[in-house]
């Protein structure tokens, strides 16, 4: 068996690391409530608000299929990319209480084929790329009707 590697986040301070249950860390305006990912720490993107505070909330973890394409090309940063490139599936994901999109590549296995605007998908974290010691996270869209790369909903 091969050794244990450490997990950590491709992105420091972007998600949890919850297993089970990761999510999305964006903030909150304290003046208006608008959400932004990732976080906002200096102005609110309400251009009708002045708000200078944000509070670090987790996002909702499932949300509709908005748009989505297919990544032929290493696509750039956050997306650091496996080595060999491998293509996968991007999606753009609305998160309705928080009425914004989010993007995120889509769980390998899971092509453009399989996936259609309105269709529920969920947050999961799978390794983004890894080296001798370490795997590196990032989170990932699946499909809710897919069943493999992951546990279902309890
Ligand atoms: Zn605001």
């Amino acid at each position: 068996m091969p050794p244990v590697k450490t997990r950590l986040p491709a992105i420091e301070g972007w998600f949890t690391l919850d297993e089970d249950a990761p999510a999305l860390l964006g903030s909150r305006c304290t003046t208006c409530g608008n959400f932004a990912f990732p976080k906002e720490t200096f102005f609110c993107r309400n251009p009708e608000c002045q708000g200078k505070e944000f509070a670090e909330t987790e996002l909702s973890r499932t949300g509709t299929i908005w748009s989505y394409t297919d990544a032929r090309y290493q696509p750039p940063k956050p997306y650091e990319a496996a080595d060999p490139y491998v293509p996968f599936a991007i999606a753009a994901v609305e998160l309705r209480a928080e009425r914004m999109v989010v993007m995120g590549q889509v769980v390998p296995g899971v092509g453009v084929d399989e996936l259609t605007v309105g269709s529920e998908v969920e947050l999961v974290l799978d390794t983004l790329y890894e080296d001798d010691d370490h795997e590196y996270l990032v989170w990932k869209w699946r499909p809710r009707s897919a069943t493999t790369g992951g546990r279902a909903d309890a």
